[in-house]
């Protein structure tokens, strides 16, 4: 049978135009994909690139408080939310015309529409026209959850912050994972009062707990009122602002409520009942270990199929699919040992187990440092940072590395490419340090700090 295409993707993400732009001009496939937003995807259009631009807008105020401790007279002045916006904007334009030009430069023929699934080489698009493919790629990703209670439709979510006319006074942000602590310092920074509302005891609950609370200090250091065990009940306009009733029956009110309660696969109304593709329990798409369906033709990457959310692991999954169905190579994208870095103040970065995960598993030896880096010491600031290793006790081997500090994201990029190596905590003592560096402590904790 004659195909339209070798490949129809649906959705501009990440992991969609990768396998697109691999597919269609590496190994010629002829390649279509669908979008029906803005191509970029969660990532470029309202994820890591307009947060971690947010974060460097927030950083201004404690680098000027730090400019006067070293001799400076500085003053940060007042924040123009509207002025950083349009900068944004013409920013995220610029990404998406980059991705755009990237897709034409391999030839690849872009449908600015809603594609679904209508057939297992088929599919639909919102015009009605139908359109034919010996394979399809699904890479439509993730949205924000919220839960349901009464007057949850007042709360904004991480896809409405960049859209904001301006800044409240005050915000709510509900949630303890990497989206709602990034943008509770985020507010917070920009001069924004900030609560944040956590169900559990502790935020980033997956995280290696020293490293946590290190971070947990320092969000509520910085000024930032965390309440653990603490729900939302409801939320009720109340003259432009929000009052908010939690479940222990306390109330408040803020000027807006953003909730970072998780995020789900976007599979809503993707045809994906036509081809008989049952849903995983967390309502992802199933997928082995080639990003295959149950159906042949079908295959999926990236936050849709729920396996580690993070746009670098879609990419991966893209190319590793589009390799080794157009190119003739047999690849599996490797999940193993993803370093990952939450971009709050302190920045919190980590690859491998953590104490707990590793003791859980077998003997360890824990090889921690905390301390006051040299820098806001200096300026007479109480911040902390954190390097820790975890060790497996009999190969040495280097199982965990958390880092809490400035920057720790740029750090633990390096350890993790020793790790992959599988570096022993001896490979670590054998590399000279680099003097004086807050990273140094990698290379020189002589003693474990505990052993379990
Ligand atoms: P997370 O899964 O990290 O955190 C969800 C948070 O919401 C948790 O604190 C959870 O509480 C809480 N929660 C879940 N359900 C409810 C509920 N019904 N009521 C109240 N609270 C609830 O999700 P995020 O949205 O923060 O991030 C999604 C994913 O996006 C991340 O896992 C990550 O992979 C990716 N991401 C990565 C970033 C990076 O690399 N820097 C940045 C942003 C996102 P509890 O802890 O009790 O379960």
């Amino acid at each position: 049978m004659d195909f339209d295409y070798d490949l129809f993707v649906i959705g501009g993400g990440s992991g969609g135009v990768r396998a697109a732009r691999i597919a269609a001009g590496e190994h010629g496939a002829r390649v279509a994909l669908a979008e029906e937003y803005r191509m970029g995807g969660t990532c470029v259009i309202r994820g890591c690139v307009p947060k971690k631009l947010m974060v460097f807008a927030s950083s201004f105020p404690a680098a000027m408080e730090e400019a006067r401790a070293y001799g400076w007279s500085a003053d940060v002045g007042r924040f123009d939310w509207t002025a950083f916006r349009s900068k944004l904007d013409a920013e995220l334009d610029r990404l998406e015309r980059a991705y755009r030009s990237g897709l034409s430069g391999a030839k690849v023929t872009v449908y600015d529409t809603r594609a679904t699934i209508s057939g297992a080489h088929e599919v639909t698009l919102a015009t009605g026209e139908t359109v034919t493919a010996k394979h399809i790629l699904i890479a439509t990703g993730g949205r924000p959850y919220v839960p349901a209670f009464p007057g949850s439709e007042h709360a904004l979510t991480s896809n409405d912050v960049f859209l904001m006319d301006a800044l409240p006074d005050s915000v709510l942000i509900v949630g303890g994972g990497y989206i709602a602590c990034e943008f509770a310092c985020i507010m917070n920074g920009l001069g924004v009062k900030t609560t944040q509302y956590q169900r559990s005891a502790h935020v980033l609950k997956d995280f290696d707990a020293e490293a946590r609370d290190l971070v947990e200090a320092g969000i509520r250091a910085s000024g930032i009122d965390l309440q653990t065990g603490t729900e939302v009940a409801s939320i009720t306009p109340e003259g432009g602002a929000f009052r908010v009733v939690t479940k222990d029956g306390r109330e408040a009110v803020f000027g807006a409520v953003i909730h970072a309660t998780g995020r789900v696969p976007n599979v809503e109304g993707l045809g994906l009942e036509a081809v008989e593709i049952a849903l995983g329990p967390k309502g992802q798409i199933p997928v082995d270990d080639w990003s295959q369906t149950r159906v042949p033709s079908i295959f999926a990457v990236g936050d849709v199929t729920d396996r580690i959310a993070l746009t670098p692991v879609a990419i991966r999954e893209g190319h590793a699919f589009a390799d080794t169905v157009f190119g003739g190579t047999a690849r599996q994208a490797d999940h193993a040992l993803v370093a990952s870095a939450v971009f709050t103040q302190p920045e919190l970065a980590s690859c491998g187990m953590t104490e707990a995960e590793a003791a859980a598993r077998g003997p360890i030896e824990v090889y921690s440092a905390g301390f006051r880096p040299m820098r806001t010491s200096f300026a007479g600031q109480p911040d902390k940072v954190l390097f820790k290793l975890v060790v497996d006790a009999a190969s040495r081997k280097v199982l965990g590395c958390h880092i809490v500090a400035p920057e720790a994201g740029e750090m633990i990029q390096m350890v993790a490419i020793a790790m992959k190596m599988g570096a022993t905590k001896e490979d670590f003592d054998r590399t000279c340090a680099v003097h004086p560096t807050m990273a140094e402590e990698l290379v020189t904790m002589r003693k474990p700090t505990r052993s379990s």
